[in-house]
């Protein structure tokens, strides 16, 4: 597979506060230079960003490039998502990232969907073929997964409810990824998986969110990133070549693309871009 058909991409979340989204208008703007093929934009809990990821994701086209928002359905009623897929529709958006999310603390009732096949399924009956799908996939599966067979289940059912590609949620072990595409491609699965790639900022805030949405740190990196302690230089050293060499391996064996979580900054995203060729 040639460079140019694989899908580089990057995600963004949406700024709560006017400073916020200054800052991040400048990082978009060296982002840009990159030439990412889309910006992803992410949708809060509950719908809490549902006007924020809105507005980030059409200053993104007014700057004249392809944005996706992202769109969770847990929580939701079917009128609100029908309704945001109006407006994403009105404003020649083509791209989504469909998820499921999860419910903010407080909000008991699960709304009208309660998995994100559903709201698939939702969408291709509510719009047909007007949105390009993504979905999220697992390689190391999800935290609430019953087994690692029904997780593997519950991906191919948002496939086959017309999703036509998935990212995944970030991992630093080569062999995850590997092994879920084995696993994918025995039940037929054969649509694009684009790895999820986390620069690594800091230690204590990686661990704390991998603990929490089950991506394993590898011990090996564990243990060097609290070598370093408060080394932050050292840590985002140690970091770049260990996503580097993560990249290069996943390029090396057919990966259809990266996706960088980037959380709105660009610098370890630019400088893996650079050390990886990708434009
Ligand atoms: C690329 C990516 C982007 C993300 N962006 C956001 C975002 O913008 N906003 C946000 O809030 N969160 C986001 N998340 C996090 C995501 O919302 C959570 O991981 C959430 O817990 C699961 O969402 P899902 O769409 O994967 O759910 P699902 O695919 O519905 O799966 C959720 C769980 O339910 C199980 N399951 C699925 N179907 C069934 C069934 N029929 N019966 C029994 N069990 C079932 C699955 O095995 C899994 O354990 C993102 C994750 C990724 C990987």
């Amino acid at each position: 597979m040639t460079q140019n058909k694989r899908t580089f991409s990057l995600e963004l979340f949406p700024p709560q506060t006017p400073e916020g989204a200054a800052k991040l208008r400048a990082a978009r703007a060296r982002m840009a230079t990159l030439k990412p093929r889309f910006f992803s934009v992410t949708f809060g809990a509950g719908g809490s960003t549902r006007d924020r990821t809105l507005e980030t994701v059409l200053e993104i086209q007014r700057e004249g490039y392809q944005a996706a928002p992202h769109l969770s359905c847990i929580g939701s009623t079917r009128e609100s998502i029908r309704s945001i897929l109006e407006q994403y529709r009105a404003n020649g958006i083509r791209h989504l990232v469909a998820l499921r999310g999860d419910l903010p603390s407080g909000m008991a009732r699960p709304g009208a969907f309660r998995y994100a096949n559903e709201l698939v399924e939702f969408i291709r009956a509510e719009t047909g073929d007007c949105f390009h799908i993504e979905v999220a996939a697992y390689p190391e599966y999800h935290p609430q997964a019953k087994n690692p067979q029904d997780d593997l289940q519950s991906f191919k059912r948002k496939l086959d409810a017309g999703a036509n590609s998935a990212i995944t949620q970030y991992f630093y072990n080569f062999d995850a990824y590997a092994h879920f595409i084995d696993e994918c491609q025995a039940i037929g699965i054969d649509l694009p998986i684009v790895p999820g790639i986390m620069p690594i900022a800091s230690y204590s805030s990686l661990a704390r969110f991998s603990d929490t949405c089950g991506a394993e740190i590898p011990r090996w990196i564990r243990k060097k990133l609290e070598s370093y302690g408060d080394d932050s230089a050292s840590i985002r050293a140690f970091g770049l070549d260990v996503v580097t060499g993560l990249c290069e391996r996943l390029l090396a064996n057919g990966a259809p693309g990266l996706h960088f979580y980037t959380l709105n900054q660009d610098a370890l995203t630019a400088a893996l871009w650079q050390r990886l060729r990708l434009s």
